[in-house]
């Protein structure tokens, strides 16, 4: 096994995956830049090193500096996280050239899935229903009305290499596809350096529901469930669930066999989640995810599986050595993501954490890199923690995640606790009966 590794990132993430080195005999090199220096994610680790200033592209994103500190620490491997680099082909390609091994798929993968019309063309191809539109690229405004006008308004175009909920126009009628294409490629083209985009019939109510995957460098694929991620606000997830209270066994079996023989005849390995749009009973394929999720941590909850774990042990060459059906899905879990944000208007909250108390109990996971004194910096993503609940049903889990919610106590700055409590005391979320839509409506009509 590995005998040092570098992680690649910040926060709660490389806390996480700081755990499972330790329980593995790894030992850890943390990285940060000067923003983060008191960061906890630096005070647990073995070795830490500075990389760089506080903005992303000068630390997080430097790759000269953090292949040099991997080489310079003697790590050997390097755990990207999510976000960041964890989706950059020539970053794994550089890990790979300089001797390290990047725990992740191979950059080939990467590639192929970073580009969204190449993942739904080769999963197409494998037999995986796609979401109607577009036959690849939509190369002008002419294409895109045309393409509109056969698969039937509304539409959304999207970019190509689009990614967090960005690069995302709906155009409702004809007269609004010239626009929201416009507008789509420009913003691409600013936010991704492509302006490739391609458009996709904007269905009305489905659920977002995403399929965790593990695969060896034996030709194995296996699944552990899905995750019903429909909670989202701006195209961004909110509150995941684990398994998704709109499928039955029946469809995640039948699902889970149409995504890992797919993912075996091109030989993916390490970690991925598939992506669908669920509605009808029809599930179409979205996009593939090559990397750790933010919430894979419900997964784990209900397979009793060390999702990071297996990330490591598969970078290092060993097979997975169990089948599907040595997985085992049991009881419900949901996350919290709780970000420092105010509840009612999103407005960014940084500043410092005067007093923390965690929640604790049976069946309560904290995966937070939050302390009393802690800075939050201004610089980074504003999630500081994720709560995250399992009971052996559904109602269980939402008692308890109620009841964790309220004993956490953070003061200092503003979270989103108490909006993630109004949610779990409405009757429409408790029903399970809700899509992708859901949520704006409600942040919408709790507005003061
Ligand atoms: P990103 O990579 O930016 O997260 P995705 O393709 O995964 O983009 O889409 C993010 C979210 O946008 C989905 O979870 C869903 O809520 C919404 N979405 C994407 N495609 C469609 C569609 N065709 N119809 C309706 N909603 C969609």
């Amino acid at each position: 096994m590995f005998s040092k590794i570098l992680i690649a990132n910040r926060g709660e993430i490389a806390l996480r995956v700081q755990r499972a080195c330790r329980e593995m005999g790894i030992a850890t090199v943390a990285v940060h830049s000067t923003a983060d220096a008191d960061a906890m994610h630096v005070r647990l680790a073995d070795e830490s090193l500075c990389i760089g200033p506080p903005l992303a592209r000068d630390s997080y994103l430097n790759m000269p500096a953090l292949l040099s500190a991997a080489l310079i620490t003697g790590a050997e491997a390097i755990h990207p996280g999510y976000g960041f680099l964890s989706e950059n082909a020539d970053f794994a390609e550089m890990v790979e050239a300089h001797g390290l091994t990047f725990i992740g798929p191979s950059p080939t993968h990467i590639r192929m899935m970073g580009d969204k019309i190449t993942a739904k063309t080769t999963m197409a191809e494998l037999g995986v229903p796609l979401v109607p539109g577009s036959d690849g690229e939509v190369p002008d405004v002419e294409a895109a009305i045309e393409v509109a006008r056969q698969i039937g308004c509304p539409v959304l175009v999207k970019a190509a290499a689009g990614g967090g909920g960005r690069g995302m126009k709906v155009a409702r009628t004809l007269d609004e596809v010239a626009e929201a294409f416009s507008t789509a490629r420009a913003e691409a083209a600013a936010a991704f350096g492509n302006n490739a985009v391609y458009i996709e019939k904007y269905l009305d109510r489905p659920r977002h529901i995403e399929l965790q995957v593990l695969g060896d460098n034996y030709g194995k694929v296996v699944h552990f469930g899905e995750r019903d991620c429909s909670l989202q606000r701006r195209h961004q997830k909110l509150l995941e669930e684990a398994g998704s209270p709109g499928i039955t066994a029946a469809e995640r079996t039948a699902l889970g066999a149409i995504a890992t023989q797919a993912l075996e005849k091109f030989g993916y390995r390490n970690a991925g989640t598939l992506e669908f749009l669920y509605q009808e009973g029809q599930f179409a394929f979205i996009e593939m995810n090559t990397r750790l999720q933010v919430e894979h941590p419900v997964t784990e909850m209900v397979t009793g599986v060390d999702l990071v774990r297996e990330q490591i042990r598969i970078a290092f060459g060993e097979p997975l050595g169990y089948d599907q059906s040595d997985v085992k899905v049991s009881g419900h879990a949901i996350e919290c993501r709780i970000t420092a944000e105010d509840p009612e208007t999103f407005a960014p909250s940084p500043g410092t954490v005067t007093m923390f108390h965690a929640p604790g109990g049976l069946g309560v996971r904290l995966d937070s890199a939050l302390y009393a004194g802690y800075r939050v910096p201004s610089h980074y993503d504003s999630l500081v923690a994720k709560l995250i609940v399992h009971g052996r049903t559904r109602p269980e889990a939402i008692a308890r995640m109620r009841r964790a919610l309220e004993e956490f106590a953070i003061a200092g700055i503003k979270t989103t606790i108490p909006l993630h409590l109004r949610i779990l005391d409405d009757a429409g979320f408790q029903s399970g009966d809700y899509t992708i839509h859901w949520l704006e409506q409600f942040v919408a009509a709790h507005k003061v």
